[in-house]
């Protein structure tokens, strides 16, 4: 292609070129930053809708990139995700909450998001005995959030390995809940100790039909024990609304953003002194 098609060559192979290198860029910095621990885990609160006051905090990764400043995971954890890279990335993730979640008091929990890409490789319950070991943390203040693709393949083995972990006192919780092509089916291979409703939900929570399958997972969540939690409560409307069709936990903007390490204790005594006047 020299001269004819000439354009048409060049707008692809620009377009092409620079969506390539930008992601091979991307996935080589995301090799260098493992190795050089440019990530951090932020912590939101998840609260009891009852008391408002905090039950746990969700730890969600966060790069900061030498140049291009705080990449979001939306962002990266996909290219980790096909790169392998999230293997050693989640390994970190697990072992920095434990650590982190061990300094705060009473019974607060850290919620950390597994990957299906860790599921589908050896070791995952290695992984999290060790984070619990070297940290003194409790077990039943973790909580591993998956998502519903972590059950889609090979589900004996991932079923059999969530007991195992369950076994050694670690809480399970389906995330994203309802986005799926079958959310119901996945709660039929594993009794999970907590339901996440997508955020999806949560927006449309004034329309009625959507206000009555939430009202129907809370049901759900009565019948086999797991705690409903409503994600992406940014509205004091939507807070009311998931309220009253029963959701046990929220989390979202309305509360807090997801917070620096350092902020979590604040956090915790601000919410409280607020919530008992
Ligand atoms: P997720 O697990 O569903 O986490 C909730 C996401 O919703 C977070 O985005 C959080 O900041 C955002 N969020 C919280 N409250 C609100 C709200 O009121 N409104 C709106 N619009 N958004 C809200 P974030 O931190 O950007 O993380 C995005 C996704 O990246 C997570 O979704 C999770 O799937 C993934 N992720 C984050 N950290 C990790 C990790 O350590 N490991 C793995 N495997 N995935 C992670
Ligand atoms: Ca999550
Ligand atoms: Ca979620
Ligand atoms: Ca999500």
């Amino acid at each position: 292609a020299k001269k004819a098609g000439r354009n048409t060559f060049c707008f692809y192979d620009d377009g092409m070129g620079s969506d390539v290198s930008e992601r091979t860029l991307l996935e080589l910095d995301l090799r260098d930053a493992v190795m050089r621990s440019e990530f951090l885990l932020h912590y939101q609160p998840i609260v009891d809708a009852a008391s408002r006051t905090v039950r746990a905090f969700e730890a969600l990764m966060r790069w900061t990139h030498p140049v291009r400043g705080t990449i979001p995971p939306t962002e990266f954890i996909p290219l980790a995700e096909e790169t392998g890279l999230i293997v050693a990335l989640g390994s970190w993730a697990l072992h920095e909450a434990c650590r982190e979640a061990a300094s705060w008091p009473g019974d607060l929990r850290v919620a950390v998001n597994v990957s299906a890409v860790q599921f589908a490789r050896p070791g995952l319950e290695k992984v999290v005995g060790d984070a619990l070991s070297a940290s003194g943390l409790p077990a039943h203040r973790l909580e591993l959030e998956i998502t519903e693709s972590v059950l889609m393949s090979d589900a004996e083995s991932v079923v059999a390995c969530l007991h195992r972990l369950r076994d050694l006192g670690v809480r399970i919780a389906l995330d994203d809940f309802g986005t799926g092509y079958s959310s119901l089916s996945y709660l039929r291979r594993f009794p999970f100790d907590k339901i996440k409703i997508d955020r999806s939900f949560i927006r449309d929570i004034s329309d009625g039909n959507t206000a009555a399958i939430v009202r129907a997972i809370v049901g759900l969540g009565e019948r086999t024990g797991a705690t409903i939690t409503a994600e992406g409560v940014e509205t004091a409307e939507q807070f009311e609304g998931v309220c009253r069709e029963g959701c046990n936990q929220v989390q979202g903007y309305l509360f807090s953003e997801p917070l620096r390490a350092s902020r979590v204790m604040n956090f915790v005594e601000e919410l409280a002194l607020r919530s008992s006047t």
